[in-house]
């Protein structure tokens, strides 16, 4: 069963609890409950898409014993980025479209350059459904994902998630990473191992840099995402959906106008719910 199989049926996945709880519940609803029609797509998103899909291909290489030639990753990478770009409307703020390909081929040289020696690689690309158990109960949802890739490093295993990032990562900050815990459950429920995970970052700066940034999890820390689920059930079926409107993540937001919009919408619904109970 591949990811997409997976995701048919209703699910928690990493991405929709941070964005629930994180990022704005707002699109969340916008995008999840209402399902509207995202104005545009976000560059990020189909510059990291195409850079996962070649690291995924530079990594099946390795683990076949074949070579990916990095000149044969970069042209991979072009292809994709460009089938992402045909797909969808994209809004390109800071870069054109050639100079966001090209940065994204200094990302892969980059990562290539950097690729970690002395590690067994043990999946990749290996989607994972697992239940979520809250206070002894498995939860109505499952949890669902992908571990990027999983390696075997002094007979541990590691999960390894690759991201490319605006910034450099500050200290601490894998530390405090909602997807580590999640995706250390996930493998802790699906294998019985506690793994180490590991962020394999490629930062994009004029010249590219990597970072790793390695960190562990507890089993309390996994007692602390499932009170967070619960919590996040609890804002869906209560439909708490509001605008986070200082939200960084704003300026790159597909719904603006349908976050305009939005309280007027509500003062309609008030209106009309009013009207109904005075009849
Ligand atoms: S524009 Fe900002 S506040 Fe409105 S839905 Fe998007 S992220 Fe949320």
């Amino acid at each position: 069963m591949n990811l997409s199989d997976i995701t048919q049926r209703p699910h928690w996945s990493y991405s929709s609890l941070n964005q629930l709880l994180n990022i704005c519940s707002l699109q969340y609803y916008f995008q999840r409950i209402a399902k509207l029609k995202p104005s545009f797509a976000s560059v990020n998103l189909v510059l990291g898409s195409a850079y996962h899909r070649t690291l995924e291909q530079v990594y099946l290489a390795i683990k076949n014993g074949t070579v990916f030639a990095p000149e044969t990753a970069l042209e991979f990478f072009t292809h994709s980025w460009q089938l992402g770009i045909n797909d969808q409307e994209i809004r390109f703020v800071k870069m054109t479209a050639e100079e966001t390909a090209e940065q994204g081929r200094k990302l892969i040289a980059c990562s290539i350059d950097n690729l970690p020696k002395g590690e067994e690689i043990l999946s990749i690309s290996e989607p994972f459904v697992v239940p979520v158990v809250f206070r002894g109960q498995f939860m109505e949802l499952p949890m669902v994902g992908e571990f990027d890739l999983t390696v075997r490093k002094a007979e541990r295993p590691t999960v390894v998630d690759w991201k490319t990032s605006g910034t450099r990562w500050s200290a601490g900050q894998a530390d405090k990473s909602l997807q580590a815990t999640v995706y250390t459950y996930a493998y802790q429920q699906k294998f019985g191992i506690n793994p180490d995970i590991r962020f394999d970052v490629a930062v994009k700066n004029k010249t590219p840099v990597f970072e790793q940034h390695e960190t562990t999890r507890t089993p309390e820390s996994w007692d602390r995402m499932s009170l967070l689920v619960n919590k996040a059930e609890s804002i869906v079926k209560h439909q708490c959906f509001y605008p986070a409107e200082t939200s960084f993540y704003c300026s790159d937001c597909p719904y603006s106008d349908a976050c305009k919009a939005w309280h007027q919408e509500q003062v309609t619904e008030n209106k009309r719910q009013q009207s109904a109970t005075a009849a």
